[in-house]
Order: C-alpha cells, then sequence, then structure tokens
C-alpha cells in the first residue's frame, strides 16, 4: 500500500528509541524525510545513521530536551514547515499519588501536555496554509483506562487529548488531520523500567512478572515499535484527512471495554 506521503518532511519527537524511533523508521520506510530529536546525542545520532543506511531518506538529528522551549525552537529551526508531527517525550514516573509534590504534577503537564501543544501551535498554521498536515500525538492506553500507578500520566495527557478533541475539529477541514495513539504494552526500555520497579514492590522476580504481565494480555505478548510505526505511518497518509480527534489503542487488547 502506498501512503502517498514520499518527499513529506516529518518531525519526530524522542526518537533515538522505543516507539518514537519505531515511528520515525515506520515513515521514513514511506520515503519521509526526517528530523528525530532526543536528549543523548549518541544514540540519536546512531538511529539517524541507521535510517539513513535502510531508507535512504534525508535525516537531521536534533539533540535537545523538546520538553523546554529552547529544545522545541532548535527542532523547529530544522524544520520549520513540517508536514508531520510526531510528539512523543518520556512518560511521567510511576508511583503513589502521596509521593507526588506541585513540582511533580507541574513537570509531568509540562512534558506530557504543554510541550506538545506548543509544537502543535508552532506548525499549525502552515500546515493550514500548505492545505496538507498530519499530527499523531503518543499518549498512553491510561488515557481510555487509568492505570492506578500511573497517576501523573491518567492526568497530564487527558489534558491533551482533551485539548486536541476541540482542535482537531476546527482545522480539518483544512486537510489538517490530528489523532492520538494510545499504546499499551510495548517492550521498551520504559516498560522494562517499569516492571522491574512493579516486580520489585510485589516482591517478585522480573521474569516472574513479565511472564505474569505477559499472559494476562489478550494478545498473549507485548507490542514492537515497529508495530506501532506503522500505524503511526498509516494516520499520516494523503488518504488519512478524514480520520480526525480519534484515540487508537493499540494495547493488544488489555483495556477492556467495548468501544
Ligand atoms: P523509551 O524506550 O524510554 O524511549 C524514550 C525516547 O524518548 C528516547 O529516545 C529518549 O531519548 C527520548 N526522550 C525522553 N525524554 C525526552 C525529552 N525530554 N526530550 C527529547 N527526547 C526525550 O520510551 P517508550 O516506551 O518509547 O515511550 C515513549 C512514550 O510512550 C512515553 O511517553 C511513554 O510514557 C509512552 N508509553 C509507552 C508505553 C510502553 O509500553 N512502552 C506504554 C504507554 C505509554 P533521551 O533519553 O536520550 O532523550
Amino acid at each position: 500500500m502506498d501512503y502517498g506521503i514520499k518527499g513529506r518532511k516529518a518531525i519526530v519527537c524522542a526518537a533515538s528509541q522505543g516507539l518514537g524511533k519505531g515511528c520515525a523508521f515506520a515513515l521514513a520506510g514511506e520515503g519521509v524525510d526526517l528530523v528525530i530529536n532526543a536528549r543523548g546525542a549518541d544514540a540519536l545520532n546512531a538511529t539517524a545513521e541507521e535510517i539513513r543506511r535502510a531508507t535512504g531518506v534525508r535525516v537531521t538529528a536534533i539533540a535537545a530536551d523538546i520538553t523546554s522551549p529552547e529544545g522545541r525552537a532548535a527542532v523547529l529551526a530544522a524544520c520549520p514547515a513540517p508536514d508531520i508531527l510526531v510528539n512523543n517525550a518520556g512518560g511521567p514516573p510511576i508511583g503513589d499519588f502521596r509521593d507526588w509534590d506541585e513540582a511533580t504534577w507541574q513537570k509531568a503537564v509540562n512534558d506530557n501536555m504543554i510541550a506538545p501543544i506548543m509544537l502543535i501551535k508552532a506548525v499549525v498554521d502552515g500546515m493550514i496554509a500548505r492545505k496538507f498536515g498530519r499530527i499523531v500525538n503518543i499518549t498512553s492506553r491510561s488515557v481510555k483506562g487509568p492505570l492506578p500507578h500511573l497517576g501523573l500520566s491518567n492526568g497530564a495527557r487527558a489534558g491533551l487529548t482533551g485539548f486536541v478533541a476541540g482542535l482537531a475539529r476546527q482545522v480539518a477541514k483544512h486537510n489538517v488531520a490530528i489523532n492520538n495513539l494510545l499504546p499499551g504494552p510495548f517492550l521498551t526500555d520504559r516498560q522494562i523500567d517499569g516492571i522491574t520497579r512493579l516486580a520489585a514492590k510485589a516482591g517478585q522476580d522480573y521474569a516472574t512478572f513479565l511472564a505474569a504481565r505477559t499472559a494476562e494480555n489478550p494478545a498473549g505478548r507485548f507490542g514492537t515499535p515497529e508495530e506501532f510505526g506503522k500505524a503511526c505511518a498509516f494516520l499520516c497518509a494523503s488518504d488519512a484527512g478524514f480520520i480526525v480527534g480519534q484515540n487508537l489503542v493499540i494495547d493488544g487488547g488489555s483495556v477492556n471495554v467495548t468501544m
């Protein structure tokens, strides 16, 4: 299937590994030139080179903190007029709500709500003027079904989701489509770190805890960044302009809801 986006330009945030890298790879596979970002330059440059070699697209690597105004300015300077924006950043820490002070909440809201909104604000008018835009926000299944240990994510990402729900409907007539991808369990570094902590809290070893988490998923496995990325590329296709303001859960069916 040809997604009709060859030669388009994309910014993919937080993309040196994990889900962001999966999205970058899938877009590059469709012939999209990339600006990718993460804080650590070494891993980011290695990923950029891996994508160049595998796909032949142009990849610019910008090492910066996407949750800071300076980091966003550096990324936007490298790609001031993107056709595609994939918003992503590290997720907030797991824990108990009693442990989170005001500064922790401010950081979660900044990183997982305000930062993506600032990037959307910076690029959306250009997309409207050019009559093409695709924005995908990586959020979490915690938006659809709250996870007790992920209260910061449940709350901050719901704020982004609410804002996007309104804006997506304001810009859709200009062929600018904004949607959210809600990952469930993907065995990335973040997930491994979270499972390690939860296993320790439950007094179990990592392998036993991981096996139980795997078995409880209806698909009987964890997801891969590659399949996550392919869903992202689909939402960025030229024919995806009628998919507006949706929240696509990719979780093997673990959020137990009818709709
Ligand atoms: P990951 O494997 O830990 O990768 C995170 C990526 O983001 C890395 O490339 C990291 O590079 C970059 N990054 C982190 N903070 C950044 C910042 N402030 N500025 C720029 N880049 C930054 O994580 P992941 O599993 O792919 O998760 C991606 C997002 O999906 C997170 O928000 C996570 O909470 C959410 N999520 C993941 C899952 C899952 O199962 N994996 C489930 C639900 C939600 P540097 O550290 O070098 O910056």
